[in-house]
């Protein structure tokens, strides 16, 4: 699906299917230089996360495991609970292991510290994050993403395995969704 075919849906697109793998890419080459070497396993966040992972993993030229966690965090609706629940746990043993979280956008932080905390104490190497998307809320936080694709304002964004109520996510651009749509 292209922006064209929900622009009603639309305020804004905010990046092109052609920015975003430009931009993975960069992170990409950054993460190949940062783990040359090592073991790394990258952790998806289901579901949100599928589009990025499948990119970004198949930008970086190195072995690499890929797994996938679910945890639970917005509902349907638009405003973050803060409740984190683990609904589908790794396969894989990280102890002695260098694990990259993989997310497509951090708001609050609240998922994300949460989960860091969560494996790393199942012994790990180290417990890095890469995000495509960045809200200014999530500065407060006490997470320092290692990789950043860009900060965006507070809005609303669909697209590239962002959903409202699960529509959206076959979306290729990342657009701002409008108010309309969920008021
Ligand atoms: P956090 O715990 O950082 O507040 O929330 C992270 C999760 O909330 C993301 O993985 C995503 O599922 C959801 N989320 C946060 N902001 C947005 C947004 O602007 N659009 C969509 N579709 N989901 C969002
Ligand atoms: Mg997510």
């Amino acid at each position: 699906m292209h922006a064209s075919d929900v622009a009603d849906d639309l305020v804004e697109v905010l990046f092109t299917e052609a920015q975003i793998q430009a931009r993975l890419a960069e992170m990409a080459a950054e993460i190949d230089r940062d783990y040359e070497g090592k073991d790394l396993v990258l952790v998806g966040v289901l579901r949100g996360a599928v589009m990025v992972m499948a990119d970004l993993s198949r930008a970086l030229t190195q072995h690499l495991e890929m797994d996938w966690m679910a945890v639970s965090s917005y509902g349907s609706g638009t405003k973050s609970s803060g409740v984190v629940r683990i609904l589908k746990d790794l396969d894989a043993d990280i102890a002695g292991r260098h694990v990259l979280i993989v997310d497509e956008i951090i708001d609050t932080g609240l998922t994300l510290s949460w989960l860091t905390s969560n494996l790393g104490s199942r012994g790990p190497a180290s417990v890095e994050i890469a995000t495509l998307l960045r809200k200014p809320e999530a500065l407060q936080m006490p997470i320092t993403p290692k990789y950043v694709g860009w900060d965006i304002p507070n809005e609303f964004v669909v697209g590239y395995g962002l959903d409202y109520r699960e529509r959206y996510r076959n979306l290729r651009d990342i657009g701002t969704l409008s108010p309309k749509i969920y008021s």
